[in-house]
């Protein structure tokens, strides 16, 4: 497909280059994208007559401004042209605070940070009804998908903003947040994450949900908020699915038994999501699905350095060139010495499926915060997933199934437990 724009965001890799301590396995052979260019007729009418909802979609800072207007072709993953080009009709935008100190000075923080979010996807909204409105309901992603209009759902990543009670539950329903995780990178006040801060001395072990974090489950079942596991510790997990009266999502991890990373399902936490009628979204994220060839990640971090990209304040000052660099640089190491490409992302979906079944399995892209796999580096490129999902013999039905349909049933659910309980 012809691109107008380089398509590996420079943000995301950079998000990815920082992001994850967890040291990678020795370099092996990995596969390199196929080119797109052979994907079938077929595939393209039967993907772009699918409903394509991916749950997790990051926003950079200053969105919906002039500075990252996501109803221009821009350097992000994901803005309204490459949306429609590539046939992704929904997505979830995400209200990500990343973890600090459980202290009331560290919640007002997390809550300026956590409005700033909240205005960027409102700013989007509010530029362009015409082309992109918010849905909190499956029957109005219906609606607004009928209407021609692509669908915007909010998600938010992690309840520390929430601060030590949960009275603001409500308040972010009201605004049409439909998931929430409990915890980001490192352990919060109301439970365990899958990545405890054991740097600053948190234990390897998963505390579990605290008594604030109960109160959490009750509250977000109440508002009709889906609860998401993904970055929640396995024992935090497991009782929060097993507290709550509505199916959970993982909005956007990996399976463990293809892949052994910490932000991976093992095949029992894919069995709880599929006996509590859950999804587990399958994540587009190089480093925590395949191993990165250790070439690829020396040579990332030396070019970030060499353009002056390895500091908040290189990036903040860098010109588009210095970006088109990097990217360039980036696409070179790959071709030269292996990729985590979308067959990978498949292989998790294939295995999700086999464990959990085909109802309880879903996809997302983790675009514009470290997402991005060979072959699928942007919203334009969506198609080439369904392809790859023909191409396994998965049927259209399925692949709609995957690509929204469980994922809608779950927020229904989730809805009519809210007001049938609470
Ligand atoms: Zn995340």
């Amino acid at each position: 497909m012809s691109k107008r724009f380089a398509s590996v965001s420079v943000a995301a890799l950079l998000v990815a280059l920082s992001a994850c301590s967890a040291p990678e396995e020795a370099a092996v052979e990995t596969p390199v994208a196929e080119d797109n260019a052979v994907m079938g007729t077929d595939a393209r009418d039967i993907h772009f007559a699918t409903f394509t909802l991916d749950t997790h979609v990051d926003i950079g800072a200053d969105y919906g401004t002039p500075a990252l207007d996501p109803g221009e072709h821009t350097h992000a993953q994901v803005d309204l042209p490459k949306m429609v080009e590539g046939g992704l009709d929904a997505a979830f935008f995400i209200v990500y605070v990343r973890q600090g100190e459980t202290t009331p000075e560290g919640y007002v923080e997390a809550r300026a940070a956590a409005e700033e979010k909240y205005a960027g996807i409102s700013r989007m909204l509010a530029n362009d009804p015409d082309r992109i409105a918010l849905a909190t309901s499956s029957d109005e992603v219906e609606e607004i998908a009928a209407s021609g209009r692509l669908v915007a759902l909010i998600g938010m990543e992690n309840a520390y903003p929430l601060g030590d009670s949960v009275d603001d539950v409500p308040m972010w329903a009201e605004r049409g947040v439909r998931y929430m995780s409990i915890t980001h990178f490192g352990n919060n006040q109301f439970g365990g994450s899958s990545n405890p801060n054991t740097a600053a001395g948190e234990p390897e072990e998963d505390p579990g949900l605290s008594d604030l974090g109960r109160e959490l489950v009750s509250a977000l079942n109440d508002n009709g908020i889906i609860i998401d596991v993904s970055h929640v510790g396995k024992t935090t997990m497991m009782e929060a699915i097993a507290l709550s009266r509505a199916p959970v999502i993982a909005s956007h991890s990996g399976a463990r038994g293809v892949y052994d990373h910490a932000r991976n399902l093992d095949d029992e936490q894919l069995r709880a999501i599929r006996d509590n009628g859950g999804v587990a979204q399958m994540v587009a994220f190089r480093r925590y699905i395949g191993a990165m060839p250790d070439e690829v990640l020396a040579g990332q971090q030396a070019l970030a350095a060499e353009l002056g990209l390895d500091t908040p304040e290189g990036r903040e000052a860098a010109t588009p060139e210095i970006f088109a660099d990097y990217q360039a640089g980036m696409a070179d190491l790959r071709a030269q010495y292996g990729d985590v490409d979308i067959a990978v992302l498949a292989d998790h979906i294939d295995h999700a499926v086999e464990v959990a079944g085909i109802e309880h399995v879903g996809i997302a892209s983790d675009f514009d915060g470290g997402g991005g796999v060979g072959g699928w580096e942007d919203a334009s490129e969506t198609p080439a997933v369904t392809a790859e999902l023909l191409a396994r013999g998965y049927t259209p039905e399925q692949i709609e199934m995957l690509w929204s349909g469980n994922v809608l049933r779950v927020l229904r659910e989730v809805r009519a437990a809210a007001s049938s309980g609470g």
